[in-house]
């Protein structure tokens, strides 16, 4: 009899990272054997147990499929908005079934989005203990100066916290606007947003460009393909 935490059930079925899973059983969107399980760290029997989520029962994945996507402004990185506003997935149909994002972006902005039905991909890049890099190309309002590159780079206090020392470069700045390029490896709630505004700077656009230092080449914005073994094996 093979036991296993629904969480970490929901993460290999590529539901979402196992965290993201907590949140959504604390949802009471899932269900074992149809009653809804709010309760965390359940053990459920993989032979027997029937587990689902939005009403569709949970299948292990039979092979593993790996997406790069250049996401647009405008599209919302989850499978279904209540609000009804267009999602990543209302862009990529085919895909609807097959794979969740590993991790988001916000509704206004661009760029790397990977997706998988891989759990342990998904894991290994969301979770904090990992500490995966992702970097941004921002344009921000106004002159940025020298001491609010530094301010970026040393760690800046938001209400839940300072943030960790990042990576920043300059790439161009005048009186109207500025563009930097800047590396965490955090992944708060609009963390690269909060911090520029709190240097006085407010984000004008706002498009990832890495993760795991892997990049976004041989496509274009709005644009899909398949990464190659090797980009999958990058990023483990
Ligand atoms: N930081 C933000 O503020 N927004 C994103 O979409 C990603 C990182």
């Amino acid at each position: 009899m093979e036991k296993t935490r629904l969480q970490k059930w929901m993460a290999t079925c590529g539901v979402a990272s196992r965290r993201h899973s907590e949140a959504i059983i604390a949802q009471g969107r899932v269900t074992v054997n149809g009653q809804v399980v709010r309760e965390q760290g359940l053990q459920i029997d993989l032979e027997k147990d029937r587990v689902a989520v939005d009403g569709r029962v949970l299948e292990a994945p039979t092979s593993y499929a790996y997406y790069l996507y250049d996401k647009p402004e405008g599209l919302i990185t989850t499978a279904h908005d209540p609000q009804g506003r267009p999602t990543i997935f209302d862009a990529l149909p085919e895909l609807r079934q097959q794979v969740v994002p590993v991790g988001r972006l916000d509704r206004d902005t661009s760029g790397l989005l990977i997706l998988t039905n891989d759990g342990e991909l998904t894991y290994r890049l969301t979770h904090p203990s990992y500490c995966v890099n992702k970097r941004y190309e921002v344009t921000v309002k106004g002159f940025i100066s020298d001491k609010a590159l530094r301010q970026l780079a040393k760690g800046i206090d938001l209400e839940d916290g300072r943030t960790a020392p990042a990576e920043v470069q300059l790439i161009h700045r005048s009186q109207r606007k500025s563009k930097i390029a800047l590396t965490i490896h955090e992944g708060r709630k609009r963390q690269v947003r909060r911090m520029c505004q709190a240097v006085g700077h407010p984000v004008l656009a706002l498009r990832r460009t890495e993760v795991a230092g892997l990049g976004l080449s041989k496509i274009a914005e709005g644009e899909v393909r398949p990464l190659t073994a090797q980009e999958v094996q990058q990023l483990y």
